[in-house]
């Protein structure tokens, strides 16, 4: 799989960040289906290298977090393993435009000043002023 080039924030420039996933490696609990959702997934499996980890899962491993040596996971199962895993679908980001709400609601107020509307404002905007215009006409 072939990263392809990241949409870049509309505001800011910057590539906006990766949509991805959070695996759990090692989880007693996982056979009992509870969780599995759009952001996480457990697995009860406890992967001793990136390469078992990839064959586990069906997504891109992006990043993993590994319980060594005299670290208590790794002491629980008596050997070095990956607990967590950070997986990407190859396709999708966090958002197509933005790399975060605060730089939508900035480009949003510079389009504002700088004039830009929608349909709805504008229509709204028209029937305001042609109702100012109607009661101007009204009085003598
Ligand atoms: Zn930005």
């Amino acid at each position: 799989m072939t990263d392809k080039h990241p949409p870049l924030c509309r505001y800011c420039g910057k590539p906006i960040a990766k949509k991805t996933k959070s695996v759990f490696f090692g989880d007693q609990f996982a056979s009992q289906a509870r969780l599995h959702d759009d952001m996480f997934t457990y697995k009860a499996e406890r992967p001793r290298s990136k390469e078992e980890a990839q064959r586990l899962l069906n997504q891109q491993i992006v990043s993993v977090r590994w319980a060594r040596g005299e670290e208590y996971a790794a002491k629980q199962a008596g050997f070095d393993h990956i607990t967590h895993a950070t997986t990407w679908d190859g396709e999708s980001y966090v958002d197509p435009y933005f790399c975060n709400g605060a730089h939508a609601k900035d480009f949003a107020y510079l389009h504002a000043k700088a004039g830009a509307a929608t349909t709805t404002y504008t229509a709204a905007n028209a029937k305001r002023f042609a109702e100012q215009q109607a009661k101007k006409g009204g009085q003598p």
